[in-house]
């Protein structure tokens, strides 16, 4: 049995006192949910803000990107060393990141691996645009990105690792992807590769995330499907309301 995992993707929302005021708004809703991880992940600046609001709690923090290096001259940028002093997650290879700020296959596989190292647990994201998914290329894509993103990861247990799928027409659109079809991409070209790289036990406990338009009114649908374990949530995680639901659902 897999625990639950539901991680809100906060992107470049909520300064710190924004962050402060919300956190502190969503902690008392959510901490006594039990049986599913919960993760924040804001972005850096607040990192430390939202660290100290969520001290005494199982509620688990994360970034939405670093560097691959341990440091030196890369301006701007974030380490894996660094962040693995605020937090136990980050999230890898966001469309968002492919799309604006051209991250390859190669770069993300880069990043998964210095993750690992420094103790983080990558929450690595595929998903195929809109053009891709009506050329029929959603399995291609899909596949080359888990199998180029994966290539040479080592874990010695499948809680060391989380996977979205997020269908990238459907993040931030309001236009989710059926669960039926979501679980059945997951199963095809996430779990088998998965399978294929760690071998059955180990894939086997890995936890794959559906992303993309999760709301209140769509979540259970999508968790109650066998192969999806949780959400990464991006709009719907700004709204105290909203994401305690989504939790809720999880949860349950
Ligand atoms: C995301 O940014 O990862 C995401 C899934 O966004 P949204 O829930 O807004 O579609």
């Amino acid at each position: 049995m897999r625990t639950p995992f539901v991680a809100g993707n906060w992107k470049m929302y909520n300064s710190i006192s924004e962050a402060r005021k919300f956190v502190a708004e969503l902690v008392p809703e959510i901490r006594e949910i039990n049986g599913v991880d919960k993760v924040l992940c804001p972005p850096f600046v607040d990192l430390l803000v939202v660290r100290s609001l969520i001290e005494g709690t199982d509620i688990g923090l994360g970034a939405q990107n670093m560097h691959w290096e341990t440091k030196g001259a890369y301006t701007g940028e974030i380490s894996p060393s660094m962040l693995a002093e605020l937090c136990q997650y980050v999230i890898l290879g966001h469309s968002e990141r492919r799309a604006y700020f051209c991250e390859t296959d190669e770069g993300v596989n880069r990043k998964i691996k210095s993750a690992l190292a420094a103790n983080l647990v990558p929450i690595v994201c595929v998903g195929e645009t809109l053009a891709e998914n009506e050329d029929g290329k959603t399995q291609e894509v899909v596949s080359r990105q888990m199998r180029a993103g994966l290539q040479g990861v080592e874990i010695s247990t499948g809680k060391h690792l989380v996977i979205a799928y997020e269908p990238v027409w459907a993040i931030g659109t309001g236009k989710a992807a059926t669960p039926e079809g979501a679980n059945a991409v997951i199963a095809d070209v996430i779990r088998r590769p998965l399978a294929d790289l760690f071998g059955k036990k180990l894939s086997e406990e890995i936890r794959v995330l559906y992303g993309g338009s999760v709301k209140p009114q769509n979540a259970a649908d999508f968790f109650s499907q066998p192969d999806i374990d949780g959400g990464l949530v991006g709009g719907a995680c700004l709204k105290v309301d909203e994401f305690t639901q989504i939790i809720q659902a999880a949860a349950s």
